[in-house]
């Protein structure tokens, strides 16, 4: 492994949503020169996303990807480096931290984790093939273009109802398919879900496919105790089955809670003094760009005055 040991970073961004990107403009800006490893399937959830029509300063909608694209391009115009390796281990054992990709291992005074949260999919390949064309794992991004219209929630947990509840303002109908008869969601979540005239649920049963041709047009589902089938016309699925965090890597270096998260001790500090975190990696309640872009800025900003007090004992000395 080649050892770029002459240099070391004042900062590492690993992770390249609106949370790490975001990292990257502020950083460049303060002169911490970041370089950014972006993964090679880089943007994350917004390259996902069809139209983004509640990021602030775009009146007409944006494409998720075209979002990323043009953060990308302020990020690489203020002088951050981005590359699109993965980072396949760290040691934040010792200082100057040390990140590995497959060219190498690099160091860094100071590490910003921003590598977001992938929503767990039905591993459907209906699902992926209709994904933005109707289905969506975000009612607060997609439920406006739903005004009028059935749709179908996927989940017995809190994200489940609150998705239901929120999709009420917009859609005729939400038809609740949860898979066991009783919901995991919260006393209160519950009890807001069950009140509500335009919410209804189907219970003991999973999704079996996503009928559509170029846009969402129903769902077929299978009772797990009866084994029935049914169909059911909807026009927008909201799959709503939990989050698993990116953190595989990061785990033994830095605090995860009990569900994976990064745990944050300080601000927004990890564990370890020096390694910062941003967005979806630790935040399973908000989720959304904007706030894991104001997430990126906020960490830059503790990175930002941990890089310098790190250069100015190095001066001292
Ligand atoms: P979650 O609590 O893990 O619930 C996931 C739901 O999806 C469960 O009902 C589960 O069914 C179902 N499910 C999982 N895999 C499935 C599959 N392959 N097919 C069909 N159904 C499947 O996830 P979450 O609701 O996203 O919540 C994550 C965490 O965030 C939780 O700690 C939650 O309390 C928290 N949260 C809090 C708030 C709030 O406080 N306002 C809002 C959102 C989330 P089973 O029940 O059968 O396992």
């Amino acid at each position: 492994m080649k050892d770029m040991e002459e240099k070391v970073e004042k900062l590492v961004i690993i992770g390249s949503g609106p949370a790490g990107l975001t990292a990257a403009i502020y950083g460049s800006r303060a002169d911490l020169e970041p370089l950014v490893f972006m993964g090679t399937k880089y943007g994350g959830q917004l390259m996902l996303t069809s139209e983004v029509e509640n990021f602030p300063g775009f009146p007409d909608p944006v494409l998720g990807p075209d979002l990323i694209s043009r953060m990308k391009s302020q990020a690489e115009k203020l002088g951050a480096r981005l590359v699109q390796d993965d980072v396949v281990r760290v040691n934040f054992r010792t200082h100057p931290f040390e990140v590995y990709t497959s060219p190498g291992v690099t160091r860094a005074l100071s590490v910003i984790i921003a590598t977001g949260a992938n929503p767990r999919r039905l591993n459907l390949r209906s699902e992926m093939k209709l994904m933005g064309k109707g289905v969506s794992n975000c009612a607060v991004c997609d439920g406006f273009f739903f005004r009028g219209k059935k749709v179908a929630v996927v989940g017995g947990g809190d994200t489940a109802m609150e998705e239901a509840t929120f999709l009420t303002k917009f859609a005729s109908s939400v038809q609740v398919i949860h898979r066991r008869d009783e919901l995991r969601a919260s006393a209160a979540l519950k009890k807001e879900a069950f009140a509500n005239p335009k919410i209804s649920f189907i219970w003991d049963s999973a999704v079996t496919d996503v009928i559509g041709d170029g846009k969402v047009q129903g769902v077929r589902t299978r009772n797990l105790k009866t084994g029935d089938e049914g169909e059911l016309q909807v026009d927008g699925v909201f799959v709503a089955i939990g989050y698993d965090p990116n953190t595989e890597i990061f785990r033994g270096e830095v605090d995860l809670d009990s569900k994976g998260y990064v745990a944050l001790h300080n601000g927004t500090e990890s564990s370890v003094p020096g390694v910062f975190v941003a967005g979806d990696v630790h935040d399973f309640r908000y989720r959304q760009a904007i706030t894991a872009a104001a997430d990126g800025c906020k960490a830059l900003l503790d990175a930002e005055k941990f890089v310098k007090q790190k250069l100015e004992v190095k001066i001292a000395n």
